[in-house]
């Protein structure tokens, strides 16, 4: 099956994000507010998806921004999931030596 590796992310959004979503978009007109690196411009692609400038957890208007898909994308790439956790830490139990 051909899941897409969307529920990474498992902090909980507030019973009201739409509503501060939706405030989010219109305070920035609906466009994605990342700067470009290529042209130091403003993006301004259509604004698909709001993001957490800081904590996942501060739901602060002033902490999150407009984005376009692409650079949702680059944003929970980078959260998400190249790096698959490590393997556990070898913690070595000094009383369990197995027998
Ligand atoms: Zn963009």
């Amino acid at each position: 099956m051909a899941w897409k590796s969307k529920s990474s992310r498992t902090v909980p959004l507030p019973k009201d994000w739409w509503r501060l979503r939706a405030k989010r978009l219109k305070m920035d007109g609906h466009r994605c507010v990342r700067i470009r690196e290529d042209t130091g411009q403003r993006c301004m692609e259509k604004a698909t998806d709001v993001n957490h400038i800081g904590s996942p957890h501060d739901h602060r208007i002033e902490m999150l921004e407009s984005l376009c898909s692409w650079h949702h994308n680059q944003e929970t790439g980078r959260q998400g999931g190249s790096r698959v956790r490590q393997a556990k830490k070898s913690v070595s139990h000094p009383g369990l030596a197995g027998g």
